[in-house]
């Protein structure tokens, strides 16, 4: 996949490359030891390159004689966007297995399931359209049985927006990233102890969430109450929220979660994903 697509070029103001799209940097769908694809720096932005690869540490400049001074070398920009990339990738806490996954690393070709064809063309349109201007973008709530790629097209939704547009993102499942982590902050002797507020302040204000497994959670009065803290927070500040569930939306309004339920019910648009599979294409 060239990431020319999604990073717009311009910005870089590289020569267009066949292999980069003119990015300076490359997605490597197989890296040694690792489950993970990866970046790494094309070989249009290397052979310019000389010095850096052998200390590979930033901030990437080269002496330059004529002017008795280190400059930034060739490869500066695109190894600076590389490390962006990668530290957003993992501050946004995706799963490996779905970092680095995008709207073209998905095969929909010879699907016929109108739900699946649909939930992809929503998820393009609000990667391709997320900054236009006027627009809040609307969340969506995924639904469909365990398998069907629910938190697969979530998390290429995250890799696309933080690509695209270096997008602060975050990727948390309910139960251990969320409530469990509230949790924690309720222990003496936890690292995290005495920070709820700090952990309530980021999921409410994150640019983009994703709310893995809605629905898994023990129905208490104290986890609905922070769940529906942190909705309507997000609510009223007009952040993207996606969750991932295996149960219709309609299943919590008459559950403790109701007041949720009704927020959520305004905030996202709800897709179901039915077999056959939103599955990665493995060919790639
Ligand atoms: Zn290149
Ligand atoms: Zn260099």
């Amino acid at each position: 996949m060239k990431l020319g697509e999604i990073i717009p070029h311009e910005k870089t103001g590289m020569p267009n490359c066949e292999e980069c799209g003119g990015t300076g940097i490359v997605l490597d769908e197989i890296v040694e030891n690792s489950r993970t694809p990866g970046l790494s720096i094309c070989l249009c932005v290397r052979e310019h390159c000389f010095i850096c690869p052998s200390s590979g540490k930033p901030p990437y400049l080269v002496y330059d004689a004529e002017v008795n001074r280190m400059l930034p070398c060739y490869c500066n920009q695109s190894r600076k966007l590389k490390a962006e990339l990668e530290r957003m990738i993992l501050k946004a806490n995706i799963p490996p297995k779905y970092q680095y996954k995008f709207l073209s690393s998905v095969d929909i070709s010879g699907k016929d399931s109108l739900t699946l064809l649909a939930a992809h063309d929503w998820a393009r349109d609000l990667a391709e359209n997320y900054t236009r201007t006027g627009r809040i973008p609307q969340g969506m709530y995924l639904t469909g049985a365990p398998g069907t790629g629910k938190t697969l097209l979530a998390c290429v939704i995250l890799n696309e927006l933080i690509f695209r547009y270096r997008i602060n993102c975050r990727y948390a499942k309910i139960t251990k990233d969320f409530l469990n982590a509230l949790r924690d902050t309720y222990q003496k002797d936890s690292d995290s102890y005495g920070q709820e507020k700090n952990i309530e302040k980021e999921f409410n204000e994150v640019e983009v969430l994703v709310i893995d497994d809605f629905g898994v959670q023990k129905d208490t009065e104290w986890a609905n109450a922070k769940l529906y803290d942190l909705i309507d927070a997000r609510y009223e500040r007009q952040k993207l929220t996606l969750l991932t569930s295996n149960q219709p939306l309609i299943d919590w309004k008459e559950k403790g979660v109701g007041r949720v339920y009704s927020r959520l019910y305004e905030m996202t648009k709800e897709i179901k994903l039915e077999c056959p599979d939103y599955r990665l294409n493995h060919l790639k």
